[in-house]
This record gives C-alpha cells, sequence and structure tokens, in this order.
C-alpha cells in the first residue's frame, strides 16, 4: 500500500511468493531432510503452499482471520509431515490475532507473526536450540520487533527478521536435534542444516519481498 500498513493484497503476495521459493528449492529442502530425517522436507511443504496457491486462486478472504484459517487448515490437512501441523498453526495463530483485520500497522504485524511463533511452540514444544524451524523464526521475531522499536516500517522490520531467520538457520548445522525426527539420530545430526529453519528462512525472505515498499 506504500502507507505503512500492509493489507490482504500484501498477504496473498507474501503466500505466493513462499508458494514460488518451496517450489524453487524443493529439492534442497529435501536434501537436507534426507541427511538427517526422511528425505520430505521439499515435497511436504510443496504439496502444502501448491494447495494453499490453489485455494488462494479461487479467490482470496478479506480478513487476516479468514485468510490465514484458510491457508492453516490447508496446511494441516494437506501435509502429512511434522512440518504440516506445525506451519499450519503459525499461520491460524497469526490470522486468529488480527481477527477482523483487513490492514495492520508495523507493530500489529509483529504481533501477529508472534502469535504464529506462539502457536509453533505450543505445539511442537521446541526451545531454542532444539535444531528445529523455531531457532530461525525467534531471533527473525526479535529482530522483527526490535527493528520496529527503533521506528522502522514492516519492509524494513521483514528484511532485519530475514537476515536474523539466515543467521538462526545457520546455527543449526552443529547443534544435535532435540525434537523431531532428526532427534532419533542423536549425536549424529550435527554437522547438517535443519530442513525446517530453511523454509523458515523463505517464509521471512518472502515476507520482506512482499511488502518492501512498506
Ligand atoms: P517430518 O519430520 O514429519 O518428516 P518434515 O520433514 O516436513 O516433517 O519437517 C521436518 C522439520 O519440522 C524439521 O526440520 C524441524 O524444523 C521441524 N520440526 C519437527 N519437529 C518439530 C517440533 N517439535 N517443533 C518445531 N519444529 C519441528
Ligand atoms: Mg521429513
Amino acid at each position: 500500500m506504500g502507507d505503512g500498513t500492509v493489507g490482504i493484497v500484501e498477504m496473498v503476495r507474501w503466500l505466493e511468493l513462499f508458494q514460488s521459493e518451496i517450489a524453487a528449492h524443493r529439492a534442497w529442502l529435501t536434501d537436507l531432510d534426507s541427511a538427517i530425517g526422511d528425505a520430505d522436507h521439499g515435497a511436504n511443504m510443496d504439496r502444502g503452499m501448491t494447495a494453499v496457491g490453489a485455494k488462494l486462486a479461487a479467490g482470496a478472504p478479506g480478513t487476516f482471520g479468514d485468510l490465514f484459517k484458510s491457508v492453516g487448515m490447508t496446511l494441516v490437512t494437506s501435509v502429512g509431515g511434522a512440518s504440516g501441523p506445525l506451519y499450519g498453526t503459525f499461520f491460524m495463530r497469526l490470522g486468529m490475532a488480527q481477527g477482523a483485520a483487513a490492514e495492520v500497522d508495523a507493530a500489529g504485524l509483529g504481533a501477529a507473526l508472534r502469535a504464529g511463533l506462539g502457536g509453533v511452540v505450543a505445539r511442537g514444544k521446541a526451545e531454542l536450540g532444539d535444531k528445529t524451524m523455531v531457532d530461525a523464526m525467534t531471533p527473525a521475531l526479535e529482530a522483527y520487533e526490535a527493528a520496529v522499536a527503533n521506528g522502522a516500517g514492516a519492509g524494513a522490520a521483514a528484511r532485519a527478521a530475514a537476515s536474523a531467520a539466515k543467521a538462526g538457520r545457520d546455527a543449526t548445522v552443529p547443534l544435535v536435534a532435540r525434537k523431531g525426527r532428526a532427534s532419533y539420530l542423536g549425536e549424529r545430526s550435527a554437522g547438517h542444516m535443519d530442513p525446517g529453519s530453511a523454509s523458515t528462512l523463505l517464509l521471512f525472505e518472502s515476507l520482506a519481498e512482499a511488502i518492501a515498499e512498506e
């Protein structure tokens, strides 16, 4: 919108960009998961976001609540792996946080993203350092909120979030997994990037691109 607020048009653009980023990185995400999981993270996310894209193509709902509830439900029902319910919960909580709103300011978007992360933690019980998507999401939210507190708009805050997510993703490499399938490997999970933290970086990069002007 260019006026510092983020509306449904920008949120739909975010989801479309995330869908295409997932499709473009599908093989890589699956390779990451083949090292410490069951080689399906790229396929899982691509299936889920393709289903989200098909629903959006049929017409997007007009409020944050309705849009993200639909996205979350679609992910929960179309993805078999752990990532479906986790990303699904992320989007459902994000939508619930802004319910009837059709546009939010930078702080409002931050509150919604924070609620989304809260949903992931409530559902998956992962803590920082467990080598999961939480390790990318948590620093991303901290960076977003710090940027807004310093007067940044949503676009600049999302760029800060994306660079923090990247650092968080990279920091998963030496970690030993304590949640999810990778935890079955114990010490052997060290030395590999967590696939869910890699898709989370794509989520924040897509957001930064979608709202760059705000
Ligand atoms: P599955 O592990 O069922 O095959 P995916 O491969 O699609 O599902 O997703 C794996 C990713 O899900 C992991 O890389 C990790 O980031 C994330 N993950 C798994 N369990 C949890 C959890 N309890 N909390 C947060 N994230 C998790
Ligand atoms: Mg997997």
